[in-house]
């Protein structure tokens, strides 16, 4: 076969060939023969893409004199069809490009500079140094990959869009592929990734560092595993780190769930004693209404489920039991102390009287056989002498004994008036106290407590407050037709089914005579009308007994939710102006304020 040199000749025998050996005209078989045709063996027949090399000719940057020059050498090469001046081409071009990297070096170090001694909002000088400080020690001895991460760094300061943080976690997910600097700095997905890990890891050293650690005072090892695990994370540059301390949190999770197990054990445990004391307290107080009213409640709150209000309310009440059982302990013992006295010192006195009047009768006998026996008028003289003496000494004595009695009752009686005064104290400071007496609501003080304390809460959490005031209906009727008892019995009822049917977080308090106010925590106004109105049909079905008389309680009531600049007069002022329209509107209904 002759060997023809223009191109189009080749093409058009080497289709001719395919055609006659009956060749599939591939690709591959369409070279093969085209070489042969032309005369081209060895390397030079090796596969040249041609059109790819086009593509990639017509990409390349040609924007510095270095690329213009390379872009015109691989020209050339592809149109010679030369692989080898291709190759050598870029092989040249690079090997001069990654000297220019080494140098920029001294650029990036001069940005770094600037950038560490500019200032950037958010960014402290301390942080900075943080950053720099991870970057340097995770580039390791690749110097590649730290000079991409100083230049992410670098860039971060100074467009001061993402974090420090964010950096370095892109540069985390950049290790687990082949490390470019192109591959660090690819723009927003890894950076927003990095940035939502960095939050996490924030969240995670938070939740270790504030929640969990103060819970473990009482666990030295697992407190100083927690600050551990903690500081791993905020030091945490590789994956390989954090999974070490993923193994790590799982571990301590493990030990955590045991920890909360033998802590609600010890709760049970603890709540078991405290119905057991209460038990016995009841015994000790027996002969004390009030009190044991008392104990009957604390008794009532810890036999439910208990929450952080309930133990607060236990405590509260249990403290009330104990200053009143310990000032009446001391009104009885000065009481006990005072008949003691008294009594000690009116048996001293019979003694005394009856030893003095048996050695007066011992006297006058003597006088009287003197008496007898005497045989003139001068004898007698000294007997009746005698006698009279002795009968002074005996009135003398019978005087003091008289007078050291009255003295002993006077003793009494201050001791008595003393013990009515203390008593007169107690019910004074019984004011003090935070219940009312006849319902075991709240009373005015404690409402201001509990008030003060739900504000707070609801205010920290953001969370809505309703509060409502209710007035019982024509109370002074039941009063006047049932008695005086039959309405206090009235008034228990009602605190029992309003404590029965709202939640146990709602606290209620007795506002005066027939009033009461009741806070609704984390309570819109819509859903706390829905639980006034609930109240109302629980009384319909609860009446209050009198005897067998069945008798409906109803109120109304003025419902208004807490607002930023309320204060407890504010808002108590606007449920009861809502509370009074409610009555003006026929009573038995919720107005809301
Ligand atoms: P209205 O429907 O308008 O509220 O009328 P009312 O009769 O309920 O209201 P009023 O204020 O006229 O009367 C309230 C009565 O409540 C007067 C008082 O004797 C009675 N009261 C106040 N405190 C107590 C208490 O502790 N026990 C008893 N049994 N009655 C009380
Ligand atoms: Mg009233
Ligand atoms: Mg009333």
């Amino acid at each position: 076969m002759a060997t023809l040199s223009n191109p189009s000749e080749i093409a058009r025998e080497t289709l001719k060939q395919l055609m006659l050996r009956r060749m599939a005209p591939s690709p591959d078989n369409y070279r093969a023969i085209y070489n042969e045709i032309a005369g081209i063996v060895g390397k030079a027949a090796e596969m040249f893409p041609e059109r790819e090399l086009k593509a990639l000719l017509l990409a390349l940057p040609k924007e510095s004199t270095a690329q213009q020059g390379l872009s015109r050498q691989l020209d050339l090469a592809l149109k010679g069809g030369n692989w080898d001046d291709f190759r050598k081409a870029l092989v040249d071009f690079i090997k001069e490009h990654s000297t220019e990297s080494q140098l920029a070096w001294g650029e990036l170090i001069t940005d770094l500079l600037r950038q560490w001694e500019a200032k950037q909002s958010g960014l402290t000088p301390a942080r900075k140094r943080e950053s720099l400080d991870r970057v340097l020690s995770a580039g390791g001895k690749n110097s590649e990959l730290l000079y991409a991460r100083l230049q992410s760094l670098t860039k971060s300061w100074a467009s001061n869009e993402a974090a420090p943080e964010a950096i370095e976690l892109a540069a985390d997910v950049a290790e687990a592929v082949p490390v470019t600097t192109a591959a660090t700095t690819s723009g927003a997905p890894v950076s927003r990734a990095g940035e939502l890990l960095s939050e996490l890891r924030e969240l995670f050293v938070f939740t270790m560092e504030v929640i969990v650690a103060p819970q473990l005072d009482d666990e030295p090892e697992l407190l100083a595993e927690a600050h551990a695990i903690a500081s791993a994370v905020r030091g945490a540059n590789t994956l390989r780190a954090m999974q070490e301390i993923l193994s790590a949190s799982k571990r301590f999770a493990y030990r955590l769930e045991f920890l909360a197990e033998d802590r609600k054990e010890i709760g049970a445990g603890l709540l078991m004693l405290l119905r057991l004391m209460i038990e016995n307290a009841g015994e000790l107080v027996i002969d004390d209404q009030w009190l044991n009213g008392q104990i009957a409640m604390v008794r009532e709150l810890v036999s439910r489920p208990m929450n952080v209000r309930s133990i607060n309310d236990a405590e509260r009440r249990l403290k009330e039991v104990i200053f009143k059982q310990s000032a009446l302990k001391r009104g009885l013992i000065d009481a006990r102390e005072a008949l003691k006295q008294m009594l000690a010192g009116f048996v001293d006195h019979l003694a005394e009287f009856a030893d003095s009047t048996s050695d007066y009768h011992d006297k006058i006998e003597i006088c009287a056989d003197k008496i007898s026996k005497a045989d003139d008028i001068s004898q007698l003289e000294d007997v009746l002498a005698e006698v009279i003496s002795e009968t002074r000494i005996i009135q003398l004595n019978a005087q003091r004994s008289r007078d050291d009695l009255r003295l002993s009752k006077q003793r009494v009686e201050d001791a008595d008036r003393k013990i009515n005064e203390l008593q007169g104290e107690l019910e004074k400071t019984s004011t003090l106290v935070r219940h009312d007496q006849l319902t075991g609501a709240l009373n005015r003080r404690g409402l201001e407590e509990t008030f003060d304390n739900e504000v707070a809460r609801a205010q920290r959490r953001k969370s809505p407050l309703c509060i409502a005031l209710l007035d019982i209906d024509n109370f002074k009727k039941l009063n006047d037709s049932l008695g005086h008892d039959a309405g206090d019995a009235a008034l228990i009822h009602l605190v029992t089914v309003i404590r029965e049917t709202l939640r146990p977080q709602d606290t209620l308090a007795r506002f005066g005579g027939e009033e009461f106010i009741i806070i609704l925590p984390d309570t819109a106004v819509d859903d706390g009308n829905k639980a006034l109105i609930r109240l109302q049909r629980e009384l319909t079905k609860r009446f209050f007994l009198n005897g067998n008389e069945k008798i409906l309680i109803t109120f109304s009531a003025g419902l208004t939710d807490l607002r930023p600049d309320d204060t407890q007069t504010s808002v108590t002022k606007r449920a009861d102006e809502a509370m009074y329209a409610a009555k003006k509107a026929g009573k038995n209904r919720v107005v809301i304020g």
